[in-house]
Formats: C-alpha cells, sequence, structure tokens
C-alpha cells in the first residue's frame, strides 16, 4: 500500500479537549500533535509542513482550510475524527429526542 493510500491512527489526548495525536504517514516518526483551536481559532500541528510551510501560510493571510495551503494532512485527519464524533453524539442525541416523544 502506499504511502498516499495509508490509513492513520487519530487519538483523542486524555483530558486535553480538541487536541488530538494523528499518527505519522511515514511511520517511523512519533505522531504528531493536532491542536484544533490554537491559531487564532484555526488547528495547529506539530509536523514539519505545518512549521515550515502552513504556519508562513496563515501569518500570510492564505484562505484558511485549503488543503496542503492552510491545512496540512494531520489537520484534516483529526477534523475527520472530530466530524464522525460529533455527528455520531447529535445522531444519539436526536434520536433518544425521537424516542423519548414517542412514549
Ligand atoms: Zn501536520
Amino acid at each position: 500500500m502506499s504511502r498516499e493510500q495509508r490509513t492513520v491512527k487519530v487519538t483523542p489526548i486524555q483530558g486535553e479537549p480538541l487536541r488530538y495525536r494523528v499518527e505519522s504517514w511515514s511511520q517511523k516518526k512519533e505522531p504528531h500533535t493536532v491542536d484544533l483551536d490554537s491559531y487564532d481559532k484555526h488547528p495547529e500541528c506539530s509536523c514539519d509542513h505545518y512549521k515550515f510551510k502552513i504556519k508562513k501560510n496563515l501569518d500570510n493571510d492564505h484562505p484558511l482550510w485549503v488543503k496542503g495551503l492552510t491545512m496540512c494532512r494531520h489537520m484534516e485527519a483529526a477534523y475527520r475524527y472530530f466530524a464522525a464524533k460529533q455527528i455520531y453524539y447529535i445522531s444519539e442525541h436526536i434520536n433518544q429526542g425521537q424516542t423519548n416523544e414517542d412514549k
């Protein structure tokens, strides 16, 4: 499987909401740390791509949420994880609401 196709593990950091460890695609490095609410409400990552490119683009007011420009792949993975969990919780809440109304 190529590096691009490989899935990576996203793990929430216990006691630190909106912070995640995201496995490196190269697998050789320690997982990266993504903070979804760090850079003026924009995510921040501990990877070199963020450090040397993304951060500069953010500082230069490039459009937000653009893959490769102002979002690294680790941020995207953390966002997907976050979104999936939120959808699950909202869906559970809606289903519970309907169950209670039916009673
Ligand atoms: Zn990153």
